[in-house]
């Protein structure tokens, strides 16, 4: 078994400016693993009682500390398929050539991994929006599960929904959008800038008022999404959610 989380005591000034916003720690325990593609893994925890404390909502996600030479280093991660009851939910990793997904491609059943509780909080617009237009790629994929999931259930599952998907390995198209058959997705290779998802939002233009836009991609696109979605679309400011998942060539 091996232990890669830092300890709280460990954590530098990120650990402490968290702990001084009450942020809560929990020990979660790795119970499985699942390789669903080359570039994708499943894991599975006991949340220590994360889920019991704090609840869950649409797209939740968690700080996890990994281990960097060292130097604790924390990324967000989306819970998938929480179970309050049971405590327990995956993590579904995109792999690439970082810490962190380093980690989920060689983590075993009993290690262990520290984990805080502190940022987020989404629930569905009230009044339920005219409709959705969502962005992401692999790295937001279990959010935007999470998200269709919670629209499905929602006092206006029928709306129409467009999911622009953005891919860098060809097998992500394996990967598991929980959407219904009349749902439209559209795949886009990033290809080598991240440009081509945001000329296919781009492409689609329409008056969407009253829809609201959920974009979480790379930074610099999500940036370039969010725009088009509240100018061009018609959405305004408050009708788009937008968040960066992660930014190239940083380390
Ligand atoms: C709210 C939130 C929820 C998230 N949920 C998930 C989730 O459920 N699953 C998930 O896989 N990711 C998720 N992410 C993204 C994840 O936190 C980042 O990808 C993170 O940078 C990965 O850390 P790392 O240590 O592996 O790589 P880093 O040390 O951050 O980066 C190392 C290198 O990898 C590159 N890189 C980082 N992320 C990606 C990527 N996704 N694709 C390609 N290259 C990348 C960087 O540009 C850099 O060159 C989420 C992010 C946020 C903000």
């Amino acid at each position: 078994m091996t232990t890669f989380a830092t300890k709280p005591a460990t954590r530098g000034w990120q650990g402490a400016v968290l702990r001084l916003l009450g942020a809560d720690d929990f020990l979660l325990t790795v119970t499985g693993v699942d390789k669903i593609t080359d570039h994708y893994v499943r894991v599975y925890f006991d949340d220590g009682g994360l889920l019991a404390h704090k609840g869950v909502h649409p797209t939740m996600w968690i700080r996890l500390w990994f281990d960097n030479d060292g130097k604790p280093h924390q990324r967000a991660y989306t819970l998938v398929d929480p179970d309050p009851v049971a405590g327990t939910f995956a993590i579904e990793f995109a792999i690439h050539d970082g810490p962190a997904s380093q980690w989920a491609e060689f983590t075993f059943v009993g290690d262990s991994i520290s984990s805080t509780v502190m940022g987020s909080s989404f629930a569905l617009p009230t009044p339920a929006p005219d409709g959705w237009l969502i962005a992401g790629d692999a790295a937001s994929l279990p959010a935007i599960n999470s998200l269709l999931e919670a629209i499905a259930v929602s006092d206006s599952p029928d709306v129409p929904v467009t999911v622009w998907m953005e891919y860098q390995h060809d097998d992500e198209y394996a990967l598991p959008l929980r959407m219904r058959d009349d749902h439209r997705v559209e795949w886009v290779a990033r290809g080598t800038d991240g440009t081509a998802i945001v000329d296919a939002v781009r492409a689609d233009v329409f008056d969407a008022t009253g829809y609201h836009g959920w974009v979480a991609t790379e930074a610099a696109s999500t940036r370039a999404i969010a725009t088009l979605l509240r100018r061009d679309y018609g959405l305004g400011r408050s009708a788009v959610t937008a968040q960066a998942y992660w930014i190239a060539g940083s380390i």
